[in-house]
């Protein structure tokens, strides 16, 4: 079986940054893609909140970037998906797309999140085209337009306030009658001369060609008093939480009850030795591609220390 002192699995900010630190320090990590080449960010229009780029950069352009600079210092990026793992003994063993071993010393976990969606055949024809998962990466380019934003919760409202500091008006839309929101949200979401909470909603589609023009929605779905209606907007933001990619270290590392890795607060270091966990995956707060890759940069020299031990 192939053995390796550093593997790092995952190809977002974090995992890019742990493999520049790892290679850099001469630990001839080896990296694995995973499901998503260049991770979430790839899926976002263009990112002005990088430091370093000050004219902004799209998603793929900057995770290529990384990925050329993991590269130059000698990084064995892989295609793969990790597909199961033994850490119940070092070197740790994973399983790369159910067939190949490989065994590792250190294992720096970079694997991050999915936003969740509606599951709606619409939110995948108008991605790019208007609909987004996250209003800090998006919001930007709906200035002075209409935006809607689903969910009931904490990021919901975060990302209605966020987008109503931009937009001239936001549609927060609620399946239940009430926000599950912390009350100070609330009373935010609620005082915003922008936003108009829409209760009791459930989105049904999109429509508009090519770009989002608007939204049919339902109220009261089900029950007698059943409305249909349409509202116009030129963005749709689905705020309805995020689900770590943590599933299957779950019986080996602790995880909090939303599934996010748990690390020794101010490191990336797990309950295991030598293993860590950056970005999204362990980080429920920030969710930011700089937060990502601060945590990938602890988490390589964090592997450099345990292995010169
Ligand atoms: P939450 O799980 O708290 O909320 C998700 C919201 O989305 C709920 O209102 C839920 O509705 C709604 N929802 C879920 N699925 C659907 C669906 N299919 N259709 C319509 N609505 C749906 O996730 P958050 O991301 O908001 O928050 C995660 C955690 O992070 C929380 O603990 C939160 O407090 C925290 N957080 C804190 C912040 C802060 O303090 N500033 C900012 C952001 C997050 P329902 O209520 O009906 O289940």
């Amino acid at each position: 079986m192939e053995k390796t002192k550093c593997l790092i699995i995952g190809s977002g900010p974090a995992g890019y940054t742990a493999a520049i630190y790892t290679a850099r320090a001469n630990l001839s990590p080896v990296l694995y893609e995973g499901i998503q080449p260049g991770g979430q960010l790839t899926i976002t229009t263009e990112i002005e909140n990088f430091p370093g780029y000050p004219q902004g950069v799209s998603g793929l352009a900057m995770m290529e970037d990384l990925k050329q600079q993991a590269l130059r210092f000698g990084t064995d990026v892989r295609a793969g998906v990790v597909t199961a793992c033994d850490l119940s003994q070092q070197p740790y063993r994973l399983t790369i797309d159910d067939s190949t071993e490989i065994a590792t010393d250190t294992l720096i976990i970079c694997t991050g999140a999915t936003a969740k969606y509606l599951g709606l055949p619409d939110e995948q024809k108008y991605a790019g085209k208007g609909v987004s998962a996250c209003a800090t990466c998006d919001g930007f380019f709906y200035r002075k337009k209409t935006v809607a934003v689903v969910g009931g919760g904490d990021s919901a409202c975060e990302e209605a306030i966020y987008l109503a500091g931009l937009a001239s008006k936001v549609y927060l839309i609620v399946r239940k009658d009430h926000l599950r929101a912390s009350q100070i949200m609330q009373d935010r979401v609620f005082a915003h001369p922008k936003i108009e909470t829409l209760f009791n909603t459930n989105t049904r589609g999109l429509f508009g060609d090519p770009f989002v023009e608007g939204a049919h929605l339902v109220r009261f779905m089900g029950e007698q008093n059943e409305e249909k209606f349409d509202i116009a907007i030129d963005g749709f933001f689905l705020a309805i939480g995020h689900q770590p990619n943590s599933a299957i270290f779950k019986h080996y590392l602790e995880v909090n009850e939303q599934g996010y890795i748990k690390t020794q607060w101010g490191t990336t270091r797990t309950c295991l030795p030598g293993v860590y966990a950056a970005g999204d995956v362990a980080d429920p707060h920030y969710r930011q591609a700089v937060v990502a890759a601060g945590m990938g940069c602890i988490a390589a020299m964090e592997a450099e220390r345990f292995l010169n031990k």
